[in-house]
């Protein structure tokens, strides 16, 4: 990397060669001085226009954010909002393609000066949810889930992701021409799981070539967050978010009068023991000095009669980790554990986990080199390294494939304390507008500062 102390030269030789008719040794220069990365002086001028073009933009994005909130779509039917983003993203003069995984839309915006290739991603999607928060853009809308007419509300917060994306496009076209890379935007559908029988979310837009044509080197992804102030950032080396896996047992016994249990094989107790012997794997089994993990057993379903041992039990849970390794050997010892019992009962178990959503792994390197550009973007006092949470993300799924950053944005006016703000999912969930141009700079920045650095 050339010093600052460089700069003017540079910046001369590059003026010269715009503005003089080419002569016999300009062209031979040119390539040279293009494949330059980005110094500190050049770096400082962009993130001063970056700054002013998020303060440009901000008004239209709390106008989509609106719009958008008031249109509410549930995931894999994201029509109305994938066709607003895709006109933006063309508007801007990217090459778009839409119906990406159903209705996800990505965008390329090639900056004017040779460079890496960094992705941002927003999710689009909204809950089956129906709205109690009083707002004059709250949402009446109402969707069909599973059969059943819902209320459909943006309860976690997607409608301010696709806003903030939308305006970090419009941010970075602005500098296009002196941008030094390539920088894919990724709106998807179906965040919060497609509709049972379908396909959906980030695996599918990956399956569907996503990440190729140009594969992006880095992703980053951002969430609002209940447990943080307007304009605060978290952030976390390492897993975030936990993996989500699906577990499904079927302990079977055999049959019998509920009065001479001898003559068959008790599923109701061999199902109750492997419930307790869930709990200490956990307890008993991992390392919690490493990180935390889950195992919850949801639903239990066996028997018909007071007086009749069933035949067999089905039992239906959820299990957690945020650590890669981890979330392997808790399977393992699930497992082993059911079919330990269930042997030393004479029952037999069935024991299926879904591959569920990874890890949301945030990079530990990535992190590590853009914590600086959080810190300047939200001031280092509002930028926090947070605790890992049990919910997943399907943005997991992108950093399987490529090193990724996923942040939290807070959203809680500095009017309410966060021990009472209404968590994401909630139908009285409330997200600050005032968070939208800090995500705008953060974005902006993240993006800028990989390619430039
Ligand atoms: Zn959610
Ligand atoms: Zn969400």
């Amino acid at each position: 990397m050339i010093r600052s102390s460089s700069t003017a030269v540079l910046l001369a030789c590059l003026s010269i060669l715009a503005s003089s008719p080419v002569s016999g040794s300009a062209p031979t220069r040119g390539p040279a001085i293009l494949a330059w990365s980005v110094n500190g002086d050049t770096l400082a001028a962009l993130r001063a226009e970056v700054d002013a073009r998020v303060a440009a933009v901000e008004e239209k994005a709390v106008a989509w954010r609106r719009d958008i909130h008031q249109h509410p779509e549930l995931g894999n039917r994201e029509f109305r909002t994938a066709g607003l983003v895709a006109d933006h993203l063309r508007s801007l003069g990217m090459e778009v393609r839409t119906e990406v995984a159903h209705t996800g839309v990505v965008g390329v915006l090639r900056g004017g000066l040779p460079g890496p290739v960094v992705a941002v991603r927003a999710d689009m999607d909204a809950l089956p949810v129906t709205e109690m928060v009083d707002l004059p853009f709250a949402s009446r809308a109402t969707g069909e889930y599973m059969g059943q007419e819902v209320g459909v509300m943006h309860a976690c917060g997607h409608d301010l992701h696709t806003a903030i994306a939308m305006g970090t496009a419009e941010v970075l076209a602005g500098i296009r021409e002196r941008l030094p890379g390539t920088v894919v935007f990724l709106f998807q559908p179906a965040e919060e799981g497609a509709p049972p029988g379908e396909e959906g979310g980030a695996a599918l837009m990956i399956a569907e070539g996503a990440l190729e044509d140009p594969r992006p080197e880095a992703i980053f992804g951002l969430h609002v967050w209940t447990a943080g102030h307007t304009g605060m950032l978290g952030y976390r080396p390492g897993g975030i978010l936990a993996s989500s896996q699906t577990l499904r047992m079927v302990v079977h016994g055999t049959q019998t009068h509920g009065a001479m249990p001898w003559n068959g094989v008790d599923p109701i107790v061999t199902a109750s023991q492997i419930v307790l012997g869930l709990q200490t794997i956990v307890s008993r089994q991992v390392d919690l000095t490493t990180a935390p993990a889950v195992v919850t057993i949801g639903m239990i379903q066996g028997g018909i009669r007071h007086n009749i041992i069933p035949d067999s039990v089905v039992m239906v849970g959820t299990v957690r980790t945020l650590d890669p390794q981890m979330k392997v050997e808790v399977e393992e010892r699930i497992r082993r554990v059911a079919q330990g019992i269930a042997s030393s009962a004479g029952a037999r178990v069935e024991v299926e986990l879904t591959s569920g959503i990874p890890v949301t792994y945030n990079d530990p390197e990535l992190t590590r080199r853009m914590v600086p550009t959080l810190e300047r973007v939200a001031g280092r006092e509002q930028v926090r390294e947070v605790p890992p949470g049990t919910p997943a993300e399907d943005f997991a799924f992108f950093q399987q494939v490529i090193p990724g950053l996923y942040f939290n944005l807070g959203v809680v006016p500095d009017t309410i304390p966060l021990e009472a703000a209404a968590p994401a999912h909630s139908p009285w969930f409330f997200a600050d507008e005032g968070a939208i141009p800090v995500g705008i700079r953060a974005m902006a920045n993240l993006v800028l500062d990989f390619l430039g650095g």
